[in-house]
Protein backbone atom coordinates (compact mmCIF):
# COMPACT_ATOMS: atom_id res chain seq x y z
CA UNK A 1 0.00 0.00 0.00
CA UNK A 2 1.73 3.48 -1.37
CA UNK A 3 1.47 6.89 1.31
CA UNK A 4 -1.30 7.94 -1.40
CA UNK A 5 -3.64 5.33 -0.21
CA UNK A 6 -2.90 5.51 3.03
CA UNK A 7 -3.94 8.55 3.40
CA UNK A 8 -6.75 8.60 1.32
CA UNK A 9 -7.91 5.85 3.08
CA UNK A 10 -7.88 7.62 6.09
CA UNK A 11 -9.37 10.72 5.50
CA UNK A 12 -12.79 9.35 4.56
CA UNK A 13 -16.54 10.10 5.34
CA UNK A 14 -20.35 10.36 3.63
CA UNK A 15 -21.91 13.09 2.52
CA UNK A 16 -25.28 12.62 4.72
CA UNK A 17 -28.95 14.14 3.33
CA UNK A 18 -28.96 17.29 6.03
CA UNK A 19 -26.25 18.95 7.75
CA UNK A 20 -25.80 17.50 10.82
CA UNK A 21 -24.40 20.70 12.71
CA UNK A 22 -22.79 20.42 16.88
CA UNK A 23 -18.59 20.29 16.23
CA UNK A 24 -18.35 18.19 19.38
CA UNK A 25 -16.19 15.68 16.97
CA UNK A 26 -14.17 18.09 15.49
CA UNK A 27 -12.76 19.81 18.50
CA UNK A 28 -9.52 17.25 19.02
CA UNK A 29 -9.14 16.96 15.47
CA UNK A 30 -6.21 18.91 13.07
CA UNK A 31 -9.37 19.70 10.23
CA UNK A 32 -8.46 16.61 8.44
CA UNK A 33 -11.41 17.33 5.88
CA UNK A 34 -10.65 20.92 5.41
CA UNK A 35 -7.20 19.59 4.16
CA UNK A 36 -7.35 16.15 2.67
CA UNK A 37 -9.01 16.68 -0.66
CA UNK A 38 -8.23 19.27 -3.87
CA UNK A 39 -11.14 21.11 -3.80
CA UNK A 40 -14.74 21.48 -2.91
CA UNK A 41 -18.01 21.86 -4.85
CA UNK A 42 -19.99 24.90 -4.64
CA UNK A 43 -23.24 26.49 -6.37
CA UNK A 44 -23.05 29.31 -7.74
CA UNK A 45 -24.60 31.02 -4.58
CA UNK A 46 -21.92 29.62 -2.36
CA UNK A 47 -19.35 31.10 -5.16
CA UNK A 48 -20.66 34.35 -4.70
CA UNK A 49 -20.67 34.58 -1.53
CA UNK A 50 -16.95 33.10 -0.49
CA UNK A 51 -16.05 35.70 -3.24
CA UNK A 52 -17.68 38.41 -0.99
CA UNK A 53 -15.87 37.07 1.91
CA UNK A 54 -12.46 37.51 -0.01
CA UNK A 55 -12.00 33.77 -1.16
CA UNK A 56 -8.66 33.86 -3.64
CA UNK A 57 -9.16 30.03 -4.26
CA UNK A 58 -12.07 29.66 -6.76
CA UNK A 59 -12.47 28.07 -9.40
CA UNK A 60 -15.06 27.35 -12.26
CA UNK A 61 -15.56 25.29 -15.14
CA UNK A 62 -16.79 26.62 -18.79
CA UNK A 63 -20.14 23.95 -18.05
CA UNK A 64 -20.39 25.82 -14.94
CA UNK A 65 -19.41 24.29 -12.21
CA UNK A 66 -17.74 26.12 -9.17
CA UNK A 67 -15.18 25.04 -6.79
CA UNK A 68 -13.41 26.40 -3.70
CA UNK A 69 -10.13 24.57 -3.81
CA UNK A 70 -8.60 23.50 -0.51
CA UNK A 71 -5.73 21.57 -1.41
CA UNK A 72 -3.04 21.82 1.32
CA UNK A 73 -5.70 23.53 3.65
CA UNK A 74 -8.58 25.39 3.01
CA UNK A 75 -7.85 29.51 3.14
CA UNK A 76 -10.62 29.99 5.62
CA UNK A 77 -9.58 27.66 8.27
CA UNK A 78 -8.10 29.21 11.66
CA UNK A 79 -6.41 27.00 12.95
CA UNK A 80 -7.85 23.69 13.15
CA UNK A 81 -11.19 25.23 12.56
CA UNK A 82 -13.40 26.80 10.06
CA UNK A 83 -13.45 30.47 10.46
CA UNK A 84 -16.62 30.80 8.53
CA UNK A 85 -18.05 28.52 10.26
CA UNK A 86 -21.68 29.81 9.87
CA UNK A 87 -21.15 30.57 6.34
CA UNK A 88 -19.64 27.35 5.13
CA UNK A 89 -21.13 25.96 1.83
CA UNK A 90 -23.54 23.02 2.11
CA UNK A 91 -21.17 20.15 1.21
CA UNK A 92 -19.06 20.90 4.56
CA UNK A 93 -22.28 20.98 6.15
CA UNK A 94 -23.28 17.33 5.03
CA UNK A 95 -20.10 15.92 5.04
CA UNK A 96 -19.82 13.63 7.98
CA UNK A 97 -16.21 12.28 9.16
CA UNK A 98 -16.09 8.84 9.57
CA UNK A 99 -13.04 8.47 11.50
S1 LIG B 1 -15.22 26.42 4.36
FE1 LIG B 1 -14.77 25.85 6.49
S2 LIG B 1 -15.57 23.75 6.73
FE2 LIG B 1 -15.42 24.17 4.52
S3 LIG B 1 -13.40 23.37 3.88
FE3 LIG B 1 -13.16 25.57 4.41
S4 LIG B 1 -12.54 25.64 6.58
FE4 LIG B 1 -13.40 23.59 6.14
Amino acid sequence: MSFFSAARKKRHGILREQPLDGNERCVACAADCCRGFPSIELDADEYSRLESLGAARLAFTLDGRFYLIIENGCEFLDGNRCGIYDLRPRICRIFFCED
